[in-house]
């Protein structure tokens, strides 16, 4: 079920639990702004997600109440965790689900970076 982006964070979000360490992930990289880990139902041959650390539901919540080093780190991290999957040369595509209308399915900000094949352009249908 897609989330409603206007609700308050939920703390008990699996995303949130993942954060706390009580749930298992399999991570890639994390600094003091983010985390990044494979997705569990990966779409492409790398698929992986970062999250900023703040309770933040979507990229409009962050953007609109994130602080300037936590906004900067998170898309280092984005940048950063890129880089080391070894995605810039062949390419890759990044993308935040934000509300009901993209279908977000967890209530915490969430990038995705797909890559390691041609993903064809971008369809909505
Ligand atoms: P959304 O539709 O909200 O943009 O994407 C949520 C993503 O989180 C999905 O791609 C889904 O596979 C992934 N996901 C959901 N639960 C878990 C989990 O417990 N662990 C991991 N690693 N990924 C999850």
């Amino acid at each position: 079920m897609p989330i409603d982006p206007t609700l308050e964070y939920d703390d008990q979000n699996i995303f949130a639990k993942i954060l706390r360490g009580e749930i298992p992930c399999s991570k890639v990289f994390e600094d003091q702004w983010a985390l990044a880990f494979h997705d569990i139902n990966p779409q492409a041959p790398a698929h992986v997600l970062v999250i900023p650390k703040g309770a933040y539901v979507s990229w409009d919540d962050f953007s609109a109440k994130g602080g300037d080093a936590e906004i900067a780190g998170f898309v280092r991290a984005v940048g950063h965790v890129s880089r080391e999957l070894g995605l810039v040369e062949p390419g890759y595509r990044l993308l935040a689900n934000i509300g009901m209308d993209s279908h977000q399915e967890v209530p915490h900000l969430h990038v995705h970076i797909f890559g390691g094949k041609p993903l064809g352009p971008m369809l909505m249908r």
